[in-house]
């Protein structure tokens, strides 16, 4: 119902265009702006972007999601559907999928929605619409792109492994909270002949430690190809493309686009949460610089970046049904190489492959699963309650429960877990996680003995250095 009355607006408001003379002056905004504040309001709970895309969104308004997504759903979503932030309010877009579903023009939901333009805050978007008047669009700099060259680039030894259908290992290291180097290359020490990259995670649980720059540049300096974290949690679009050129110019180009932990959970929850871009707008404002070498606002680069591009991904999170498909709008946005949440629970990454499979991702992006021992039933069950879009079977737990030493127990399964997921067809690699416990990360990897066998691929894949773009 509310998609015809949509569209019936549309037609008769927008197919009609009238010109802003004949509609008249800055009273007639105030009348569209009170008339849409109060409809909007009631039937959608519209907060007055002034880029209204309730069409596109299964007619929820995304402003109300507490991360500002625009496009699609975080990693973050509780068990029952309920936002991570807000455990009474039912998150954003589980209902936006729900929307589209009902609608004949649901599959706008697939569309790669740009960063708001945070100018036309309550202001009227129908009034816009209807006089045709919209943001202006760099035309000029995208017919000039091609001209920017690339900068310098360093071997970037994560990318070659990939490409060579090698299965790849990469580990996560936990910046410390000092100013000295020595704690960070210490820990990168440990792991750095075990694994094709090290991640720098970027604030992880929104807690605040030395900047994952800072330490990607550092492991360049050492040889170490490291993955740079970048969310959008704490950064706006001009801090953030400038990161991104710093990163390049420091020999960083793996980077891992994320939306970023919620800041209530981390210790600064007094802190303002930026979210000016989302993890897929961040990953289209990277691949612009690079293919395109310009900034969101059109000017031009005078060198474009050597980027691989990255982005996360969590099977284990609801809606379970459309998490391929939101993986897919992440290709699209331009992820080369997909990160997943940790992976407890084999047969649903299975089913889930499957679905990457049908829609031929993994011959489109390199999948990395996330894994990591768990040391106790005691800590699963806390990981399970508390660590948002973190889904444990109980079956894992009892297994913890029952053994003499978890401990030991908790390794055996995740080197057990990692070998059966370098059978899985379409995965290209593991990425180990414990936090602050790189010598247990390096001995779970030595002992599941995967890293560099070739990986299980669909029948007549061509992978290698042809990801489909
Ligand atoms: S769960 Fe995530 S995407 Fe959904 S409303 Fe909450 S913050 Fe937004």
């Amino acid at each position: 119902m509310f998609e015809r009355i949509y569209q019936g607006l549309h037609c008769l408001l927008i197919r009609r265009r009238v010109p802003t003379a004949v509609l008249g002056s800055k009273h007639l905004e105030s009348l569209f702006v009170f008339g849409e504040r109060h409809l909007k309001g009631l039937l959608f709970d519209c907060r007055m972007c002034g880029q209204c895309i309730l069409s596109a969104t299964g007619m929820s308004c995304p402003v109300n999601c507490p991360k500002l997504m625009r496009n699609g759903p975080c990693g973050g979503v509780r068990p029952d559907g309920n936002c991570e932030v807000d455990a009474e309010m039912r998150c954003v877009w589980v209902e936006a999928w729900a929307g589209s579903e009902r609608m004949a023009g649901g599959s706008a939901i697939n569309v790669i929605q740009p960063p708001l333009d945070f100018r036309l805050r309550d202001t009227s978007a129908w009034l816009r619409s209807i006089t045709g008047s919209s943001p202006q669009v760099p035309v000029k700099a995208r017919r000039e792109a091609a001209r920017v060259p690339m900068a310098a680039t360093r071997e970037n030894h994560l990318e070659e492994v990939l490409r060579a259908g090698q299965f790849a290992v990469t580990a996560e290291l936990s910046p410390p909270d000092s100013a000295d180097p020595r704690g960070a290359l210490r820990k990168a020490s440990v792991l750095s002949e075990m694994v094709d990259a090290i991640n720098i995670t970027d604030g992880s649980g929104a807690n605040c430690h030395i900047s994952s720059m800072s330490v990607a540049a550092l492991l360049v300096n050492e040889g170490i190809t490291p993955v740079m974290q970048v969310t959008c949690r704490d950064r706006n679009r001009i801090a953030i493309q400038g990161d991104i050129l710093g990163a390049a110019a420091l020999g960083i180009s793996n980077l891992l686009c994320l939306t970023g932990d919620a800041i209530g959970s981390g210790d600064h929850p007094d802190a303002v949460a930026v979210c000016d871009l989302d993890s897929i707008s961040l990953l289209d404002t990277a691949r612009t610089m690079r293919d395109e070498g310009r900034f969101l606002s059109g000017r031009m680069l005078t060198s474009r970046p050597n980027l691989f591009l990255g982005a996360a991904a969590n099977p284990f999170s609801p809606p379970y049904q459309i998490r391929a498909l939101h993986l897919a709008k992440k290709v699209s946005a331009g992820a080369q190489f997909i990160q997943t949440q940790y992976c407890f629970d084999l047969p649903m990454l299975e089913r889930f492959m499957g679905q990457i499979r049908e829609l031929e991702l993994d011959q489109r992006c390199f999948i990395l699963v996330g894994v990591g021992p768990l040391p106790s039933a005691r800590t699963a069950r806390w990981m399970r309650a508390s660590v948002p879009g973190i889904h444990i079977p109980d079956q894992v737990i009892d297994r913890l429960e029952r053994a003499k030493d978890p401990k030991r127990e908790g390794r055996q399964m995740c080197i057990e877990l990692i070998q059966q997921i370098c059978e899985v067809e379409g995965i290209a690699g593991i990425h180990v996680m414990a936090h602050r416990n790189e010598e247990l990360i390096a001995d779970v990897i030595r002992e599941s003995a995967v890293r560099g066998l070739q990986r299980k691929v669909s029948p007549g894949t061509k992978f290698a250095g042809e990801t489909k773009s």
